[in-house]
């Protein structure tokens, strides 16, 4: 690692300071999380600090063109972020060069950091949730300290689906018509990535919307459970825990994204308790998301649980293949780029675990394709996802597929791998390779050597003789399609 005072921005010496450095560590923790993996380990990862001059912050990147896809991308975020940390910063610049490198290669949770974010905030003038609500003011941004309303969250670009056409609904409803009986407090849950956030965006967005439309002002403070408690602790810090109450208590609408971050934060928890019930007493909306439904999020408060799950209780659930793909158009089609049916259906087939992760793949192809002036096709797909694909492979391994196989084909699992070439035996063989390289990710050559190092040309041939096999004769389609479903159930 270089020493702070090599750091050179375009001739001139900045050392960033200690404080620079954490408020950069917290900026990055949180694009990561926004992000996704997938994403970030694309185009974020190499990011570092230049350093800082007056209201203006550097990040530096090694490439040109890292540094334009970044700037375009998430440049807005950035400095959207780095405001929300440190109100005194009024711009991020992005540009080529070397840097600080992170403190430490996988940045610390959140929560790890909790002593830096208490003295940024004291930093920051007095309480904030004032400016919470009025950053919804903001034109594109809603942008205040505490808030930070991302503009592609809207309820035009959520697709809607089974697994959350219900969530979806009842956002909508409390979107149109706040405080409405029955929908108070909103409890929407889901697993990572499932879009919780995004609804909650889209609501506040909403209630921002019909404001401008002539309708009665509404107030809406948006912010995680995590600001929520650096700003009650900071609030403690300034003896401003009336001021912070007051305000809290003056909003319309009260969300509070990520609610399971109060797991354990006794304080937090009573406070955030106390201001619910105000508000509630008092005919204002309260909206929550969390990773879990009321009765299982263990470790809050019963009082606390039972009345979350007083209203209405919306479920995000796992997605659906079909619902991957309509995501999967919709955002295709608002990159206008053309995607082949085919890699949507392979995407959509291999990478099941949240939509981040899925759009990540998806942004990650369309890079590519740009940059290399490429057709975006099947193999160029499995080339540049290749890591994404052998992370979300379904544990399927070669060995097993050659275990079942040689099990329903009745021979000896050493036949995998030998030089018998009796029909029997290579049938088999050829119907495990086939079934290798459609279950997981491995290259011919890799199936080809876990098959008694056969060549990736052999590979490649049992593959389109099998195929060949399936389409003439029903039987043994069956049959492969029954091994098939057997190792991906
Ligand atoms: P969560 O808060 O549940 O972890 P997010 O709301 O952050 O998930 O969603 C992750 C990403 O997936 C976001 O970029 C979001 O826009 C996208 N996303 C989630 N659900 C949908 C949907 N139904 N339609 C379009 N994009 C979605
Ligand atoms: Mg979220």
């Amino acid at each position: 690692m270089r020493a702070a005072s090599d750091i050179r921005v375009e001739g001139s010496e900045i050392v960033p300071p200690a404080e620079l450095a954490a408020e950069w560590s917290r900026v990055r923790t949180r694009l990561q999380n926004e992000v996704g993996e997938v994403e970030y380990r694309t185009w974020l990862r190499q990011l570092s600090l230049g350093g800082a001059d007056g209201d203006e912050v550097t990040v530096l990147l090694p490439t040109r063109f890292l540094r334009d896809w970044v700037r375009s991308h998430y440049g807005d975020r950035l400095s959207a972020l780095w405001q929300s940390e440190n109100n005194r910063v009024r711009r991020v610049d992005i540009r080529v060069g070397q840097g600080v490198q992170p403190l430490a290669p996988s940045v610390a949770p959140p929560h790890s950091t909790a002593p830096a974010d208490i003295t940024a905030l004291t930093d920051n003038a007095g309480v904030a949730i004032p400016s919470a609500v009025d950053g919804l003011d903001d034109k594109n941004e809603g942008r205040g300290d505490g808030i930070v309303l991302d503009p592609r969250y809207t309820f035009d670009t959520f697709v809607v689906g089974k697994p959350n056409e219900f969530a979806f609904a009842c956002a909508s409803r409390v979107a149109d018509q706040p405080s409405s009986p029955g929908f108070n407090p909103l409890f929407l849950y889901g697993g990572v990535g499932l879009g919780k956030t995004h609804l909650m965006h889209a609501v506040a967005w909403k209630l921002q919307t019909s404001r401008r439309a002539g309708a009665p002002a509404v107030s809406v403070a948006y912010m995680s459970a995590e600001k929520f408690m650096y700003k009650f602790i900071a609030a403690i810090r300034n003896q401003s825990t009336i001021e912070f109450k007051d305000n809290l208590r003056s909003v319309d609408v009260l969300m509070i994204d990520d609610l399971q971050f109060l797991i354990g934060k006794d304080n937090t928890q009573e406070e955030f308790f106390h201001t619910f019930n105000a508000l509630v007493d008092a005919g204002k909306q309260i909206v929550v998301s969390a990773d879990k439904s009321p009765s299982d999020l263990s470790g809050l408060e019963d009082r606390l649980r039972t009345r979350l799950g007083c209203g209405m209780v919306a479920d995000l659930h796992a997605t659906t293949f079909e619902l991957r793909i309509s995501i999967l158009e919709a955002k295709a089609a608002k990159a206008s780029v053309s995607v082949p049916p085919r890699v949507l259906e392979f995407l959509a087939h291999k990478i099941t675990s949240n939509i981040r992760e899925l759009e990540g793949a998806l942004n990650r192809l369309v890079a590519h394709s740009a940059l290399f002036q490429r057709p975006i096709t099947l193999e160029t797909t499995q080339e540049v996802l290749h890591d994404i694909l052998r992370a979300h492979d379904r544990r399927v391994t070669i060995e097993e597929i050659q275990r079942k196989v040689a099990e329903h084909y009745n021979i000896r699992l050493t036949d995998m791998a030998s030089a018998r070439r009796a029909r029997n035996v290579a049938r088999p063989r050829q119907v495990a390779m086939f079934l290798a390289k459609q279950l997981t990710s491995r290259s011919l050559p890799e199936i080809g050597r876990k098959f008694g190092n056969r060549d990736h040309t052999t590979v490649m041939h049992a593959v389109s003789r099998v195929s060949g096999l399936m389409e003439g004769d029903s039987a043994f389609a069956e049959d492969v399609e029954l091994l098939r479903r057997m190792l991906e159930s």
